[in-house]
């Protein structure tokens, strides 16, 4: 039996404890490019969905695409709190000064005081209205699918995400044109529904403050490897 989880959109997930042969998978860097690495690694340790134990790896891959990225997030952290224990031991570097500080946090405190925050989500997707062209655009939530599009955009990440994002532009799928035509307020318009729409479900990222400068800056949990493949023991001297 595996341990069950309740994802914020309510959908119930039974998972096992992350085991080399999934931790092998960080490493698979053709997975890496395809986009289809964390879709793998989440798909590999569902036992069932919603009390269905009977899925293929395939169909689990099949849901893990469909769910939500707050949900995702959300599978993510739990996973790693029940593959390693809530103990996180990480160094990063401050954008700032670039020296690198210790730190120790506790991942289940972190979600159980709401310093990790998760978004109620809305029920329906986000109408912007374009106030140069009087136009409108509709931005939906990300899911896997929008996830594992934005990993194979190789230039133009702007122009990619926002053409992944909305959805309806004066109510058909939009194309590069489109955007080429928008006049800047319209496009800063989009790209403040796109932000708005990232608060739904699990936000995977962390305050942490610089011991050494005192800036304080965000950290994206998905880009610390401690979070995947704990060590435990590395933390560099925070006065060094
Ligand atoms: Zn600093």
């Amino acid at each position: 039996m595996g341990t069950e989880i309740t994802l914020p959109s309510g959908k119930r997930v039974e998972i096992t404890p992350i085991d080399g042969k999934t931790e092998r998978l960080l490493e698979d860097k053709k997975l890496l490019q395809s986009g289809a690495l964390i879709d793998k690694y989440l798909a590999s340790r569902i036992e069932s969905i919603d009390g269905d134990d009977s899925m293929t790896p395939q169909q689990k891959e099949k849901e893990v695409l469909d769910m939500l990225s707050g949900d995702r997030n959300y599978l993510l952290y739990e996973m790693r709190i029940d593959s390693y224990g809530p103990d996180m031991t990480f160094n990063h570097q401050c954008p700032t000064c670039k020296k690198t500080s210790g730190y120790q946090v506790d991942l289940r405190e972190l979600l159980d005081d709401g310093t990790i925050k998760i978004y109620p989500y809305r029920d329906e997707p986000l109408r912007v209205e374009l106030p140069r062209s009087g136009g409108y655009a509709v931005i939906g939530y990300m899911t896997g699918h929008e996830e594992r599009k934005a990993a194979q955009i190789k230039d133009n990440p702007m122009s990619g995400t926002m053409l992944l994002r909305v959805k309806e532009l004066n109510g058909k799928p939009p194309t590069i044109k489109d955007f080429d035509a928008l006049i800047g307020e319209d496009l800063a318009a989009i790209r403040g529904g796109i932000k708005e729409m990232q608060n739904g479900g699990l936000a995977p990222t962390l305050d942490l403050t610089c011991l050494d400068c005192g800036n304080e800056y965000s950290a994206d949990l998905r880009f610390i490897p401690d979070f995947f493949v704990p060590t435990k023991t590395n933390m560099v001297n925070a006065s060094s």
